[in-house]
């Protein structure tokens, strides 16, 4: 299966699958972004083929990382860690506390009728991500990714 990857200048991409629906679909790295479905459902947490094929095809291009402002901390490692990084990455011990804490109080207040397991806000995100965070707990980069996803809803909804 290849992927045509076109650049748009800048951090954007058309990237079309012929094997697929052969729509294209347009990529921005700087997001990192992406107009397919797949990527609308998952979001940023786990990358679409056409991102994964973006960076791969940025990577392959020596000058790619002149052309924009990203560096891979902030960029690529968002969207496809390196394989050799990914036995070292484990949960910041300070998200799996925020994240432990979410869970907690949103199953308390499930219990004392607070809210019902179909109120979908913040803390139930939260308590989302925090309970995919513990079954991924034999992937720690993954498991790694859910807390902090955890811990940015919490953060973000308390300085709200
Ligand atoms: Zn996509």
């Amino acid at each position: 299966m290849t992927l045509t990857v076109q650049s748009l200048g800048g951090t954007r991409y058309r990237v079309t699958d012929p094997a697929g629906s052969g729509q294209p679909h347009v990529v921005d790295l700087a997001g990192p972004t992406c107009d397919c479905p797949d990527f609308a459902f998952r979001g940023r947490l786990r990358p679409c083929k056409h991102g994964r094929a973006a960076v791969a095809f940025r990577e392959s291009d020596p000058q790619g990382g002149l052309l924009d402002a990203l560096s891979d901390k902030d960029t690529l490692d968002v969207i496809d860690p390196p394989p050799h990084s990914r036995g070292l990455e484990a949960p910041d011990p300070e998200a799996v506390a925020i994240a432990d804490v979410a869970l907690a109080l949103w199953r308390r207040e499930l219990r004392d009728h607070k809210r019902s397991a179909t109120t979908f806000d913040a803390l139930w995100v939260a308590a989302c991500a925090t309970m995919w965070a513990r079954e991924a707990q034999g992937t720690p980069h993954l498991a790694a990714r859910w807390y902090a996803m955890a811990r940015a809803v919490i953060e973000r909804e308390t300085a709200a």
